[in-house]
């Protein structure tokens, strides 16, 4: 497993050089390391070489895992990165630190209801459908800045971020752009942006977080 230690060495010391590239401080850029499909002892010897940083894509396979993993190490950070079901926001708000994926006014309902009842307070991000895709999670990027502000006024939820998935076959310059305009217009400043093919562009827009899988882990 070794691999995935090397992995996650050149995407850091990557992600370093496109920072200093882009004029932004040193750290200004957290790695999520997308462990989905991946097991436990796959992900231990990344953990051990000092990624702290996680994300998952569904709440069940990542209930599968990451309670044990996260007794040897409290100061795990982990973020669901894939679309919740209402009927799994208990387990997600019990068990995730931070939810990328709120879409829609039911989700923010129902993530509220269940922080208020368990005291437990993961941070959230909107997951914005920056190219309009139909079969695509996230909300239309122009609803997005109110349906942040509904979060809060109506669901008294705090927002932190925006998230994005940009269309395949696309540049994903101008949806990096359009997130990044968008996260300014509601005033957020976190934005979570980047995937193995494209994370060094979007350090360039300005991401905050970057979600890197298969570039650590390898081909899923
Ligand atoms: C799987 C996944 C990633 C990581 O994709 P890679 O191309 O393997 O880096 C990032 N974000 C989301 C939402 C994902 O589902």
């Amino acid at each position: 497993m070794t691999n995935a230690v090397e992995g996650l060495n050149e995407v850091k010391r990557r992600i370093a050089a496109a920072e200093t590239e882009a004029g932004r401080p040193s750290g200004a850029v957290t790695l999520v390391a997308v462990s989905k499909t991946f097991d436990a002892d796959t992900i231990r010897p990344v953990i051990e070489a000092g990624q702290r940083v996680f994300g998952e894509n569904r709440v069940q396979e990542a209930l599968s895992k990451w309670p044990a993993l996260k007794e040897g190490f409290p100061d795990l950070v982990l973020h669901l990165i894939g679309p919740l079901q209402s009927n799994k926001a208990k387990e997600a708000v019990a068990l995730f630190d931070v939810i990328e994926t709120v879409d829609r006014e039911k989700i923010a309902a129902e993530l509220a209801k269940e922080m208020n009842r368990q005291d437990r307070r993961p941070r959230l991000y909107v997951q914005v459908n920056t190219g309009s895709e139909p079969q695509k999670a996230g909300i239309d990027p122009r609803e997005a800045v109110a349906f942040v502000e509904r979060c809060r006024t109506r669901h008294g939820l705090t927002i932190d971020g925006l998230m994005c998935i940009p269309p395949l076959d696309e540049n994903p310059g101008p949806h990096f752009a359009l997130l990044e305009k968008l996260a300014r217009q509601a005033g957020l400043d976190r934005l979570s942006m980047g995937m193995s093919g494209d994370y060094e562009l979007a350090v360039a827009f300005g991401a905050t977080h970057v979600r890197v899988g298969s570039a650590i882990f390898g081909a899923r």
